[in-house]
């Protein structure tokens, strides 16, 4: 892949992760307001690969996810969405993947969720 695309398949997985981001703000909300099981509880994301073609949803343990959003080159993808070309599954998950992004893709992913593009 070349290094426009792979920026751009990065540009595009960082914007699902900010949709997400989104939910778990209001599902956080939610918990506060009625508290439940204390952060066991699992969390109905958007995959976060870079098909333009994907509306999978995944269910990650709420603890794990605030883990994984610490970085900015690691994204939560249903299994059978690892785009090897740009990046790796380094963690599998009960119905999801972790993956980190590669060179171009992990530039772009950076540079989208610090508002530099
Ligand atoms: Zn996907």
């Amino acid at each position: 892949m070349e290094r426009e695309a792979a920026h751009r398949a990065g540009r595009r997985e960082a914007n699902l992760r900010k949709v997400n981001e989104r939910v778990v703000v209001a599902v956080e909300a939610l918990e506060a307001a009625a508290p439940g099981d204390g952060g066991t509880s699992l969390l109905q994301l958007i995959c976060e690969c870079a098909l333009d073609s994907c509306e999978e949803m995944i269910a990650v343990p709420a603890a794990f996810y605030d883990e994984v959003r610490e970085r900015t080159d690691v994204f939560l993808v249903a299994p059978g969405h690892v785009l090897h070309e740009i990046e790796d599954g380094i963690e599998d998950g009960d119905g999801w993947i972790v993956v980190r992004k590669r060179g171009a893709a992990a530039d772009g992913a950076r540079d989208a969720l610090e508002g530099t593009v």
